[in-house]
């Protein structure tokens, strides 16, 4: 199939798409960039065309949307909207975390449920994909407040959820104290002890290393590319953006590999400390955001050398390596352009598509090393799949099990990259390629196999 006409079929199926779907752009992206490097493949098997396969996978099978209605410390009655979009369950029950964030949109929700079918699939695990959450900030709310809301919350989502329909989990803003909020409230109203919830607390059902799963699955899958080339982390400078659950442990375990980690962010701005960051400074970072919920400039108050630098990313500091772990659109195409110009050898998405359209186009044009989100992050939603077999089981594994099975799980999925994206011609890997077609055919066959469901 010629790429003319694939770019055509492409425009013309994004056409349809943004019509149905209007004012959702960050869906519209999503969609693009899966549709981008789906097409050819698509194209030259008939089968997933004229079962509308594609079309089918881009309209999730429910939304759910309702309020939420909670009293603030001062006895204000509040309200917020919350969603769960049930996306995809194929290959196995909804599975995708819930976000707390004020710029929370059905848009958003769409393209991160869209987006976790693909990097589900991935995993090699049975889990179909889902996300949800709701503009609720979390912000300077008092743990009461917090709870008050996720109490609220959980009484209406119960009914849409169960261990074998849809397994919530973490996400922007939802960590441990949320998680243990949701979970005590479901139990409360169900009176059943059952795995609805992953991320969970160690001593009520959660797994070891579901924590640290996502930020150490993002740099394993670094380490996994580099290999690739028969190279290393090891001695690399490396550029992480985020201070929060993603971003931490890429940290932790980017220094225990070896590296030096340069900077870090929250939505204040970015820290750089071309010192690099060491266990001591790191202790002091989990317990800033993990504990005191501070801001990241208290680091350059604390540590001499370091710099704050307000309102602005870090991508303009010199690396060979980035680990984007904060949000959406967060490398825009001149900043990837930047890091190019830097001599920027990988990039490993930590968050969910940090990097905006233009700026993957860049980096897969340059053939560095980029590891898309549905590939590179798919440790933490691994380990929750691991969770959901440990609850299933009623037993726990300790953590070099977890994290045993999570290396293999990356290295598997980076496998599956290197399987269906390589170049033939100069051995180079497009791994947005190859996670695209790798998440999708597990997911196609399976609704090949259905029929018209
Ligand atoms: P956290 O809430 O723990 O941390 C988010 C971090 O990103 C904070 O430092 C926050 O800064 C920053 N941030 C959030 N929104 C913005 C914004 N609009 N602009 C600038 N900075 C922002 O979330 P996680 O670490 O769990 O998630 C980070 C990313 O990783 C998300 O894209 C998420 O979807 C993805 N992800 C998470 C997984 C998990 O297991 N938790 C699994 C797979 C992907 P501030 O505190 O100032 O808001």
């Amino acid at each position: 199939m010629s790429t003319s006409s694939s770019n055509s079929e492409v425009e013309q199926f994004m056409a349809g798409l943004v019509k149905r779907n209007p004012h959702e752009d960050e869906f519209h992206q999503a969609v693009r960039e899966v549709a981008e490097s789906l097409m050819p493949f698509i194209l030259d098997h008939s089968e997933y065309r004229k079962a509308q396969i594609l079309e089918r996978m881009t309209e999730p099978d429910r939304v759910v949307i309702f309020r939420v209605t909670w009293m603030d410390d001062a006895g204000n009655i509040r309200a917020n909207r919350a969603w769960r979009v049930q996306f995809n369950n194929s290959i196995g029950p909804y599975k995708g975390g819930l976000r707390f964030h004020p710029s929370v949109t059905l848009s958003i929700l769409k393209f991160l449920g869209f987006e976790q079918t693909f990097k589900n699939s991935l995993t090699g695990l049975p889990m179909g994909g889902g996300k949800g959450g709701s503009n609720f900030n979390p912000k300077g709310k008092s743990d009461g407040e917090v709870m008050r809301f996720c109490h609220s919350l959980m009484t209406e989502l119960q009914r849409f959820i169960g261990e074998d329909t849809d397994v919530p989990a973490g996400d922007i803003g939802v960590g441990a104290r949320e998680i243990s909020y949701l979970f005590g409230q479901y139990k409360r109203l169900k009176n059943r002890f059952t795995g609805i919830l992953t991320g969970k607390g160690l001593s009520f059902g959660g797994s070891c290393g579901r924590r640290e799963a996502t930020g150490y699955g993002c740099v394993y899958f670094c380490e996994n590319m580099f290999q690739q080339r028969g190279e290393s982390i090891a001695g690399k400078r490396v550029l992480v953006s985020g201070s929060g659950n993603v971003a931490i442990y890429s940290i932790e375990k980017a220094i225990e590999m070896g590296a030096k980690v340069l900077t870090f962010s929250d939505s204040s701005g970015f820290i750089h400390d071309p010192d690099g960051i060491d266990a001591e400074k790191l202790a002091f970072i989990k317990d800033l955001k993990e504990v005191r919920r501070g801001r990241v400039i208290e680091y350059a108050e604390k540590f001499k050398g370091a710099e704050f630098h307000e309102g602005k990313r870090p991508w303009h500091v010199p690396a060979e390596v980035a680990l984007p772990c904060a949000t959406q659109n967060e490398i825009s195409g001149e900043e990837a352009r930047a890091l190019l110009d830097n001599g920027i050898q990988a990039v490993s998405e930590g968050a969910n598509m940090p990097t905006e359209l233009n700026g993957v186009h860049a980096f897969v044009k340059a053939k560095i090393l980029f590891g898309p989100a549905k590939a590179a992050n798919a440790g933490g939603v691994a380990v929750s799949g691991l969770e959901q077999s440990q609850n299933a089981l009623r037993l726990s594994w300790d953590h070099d099990e977890v994290d045993g099975r999570l290396k293999g799980i990356m290295r598997d999925i980076h496998a599956k990259c290197v399987e269906y994206g390589s170049d033939a011609d100069d051995g180079s890997v497009n791994y947005v390629k190859g996670a695209n077609i790798a998440g999708f055919i597990k997911v196609a066959d399976a609704m090949l196999a259905y029929g018209a469901v």
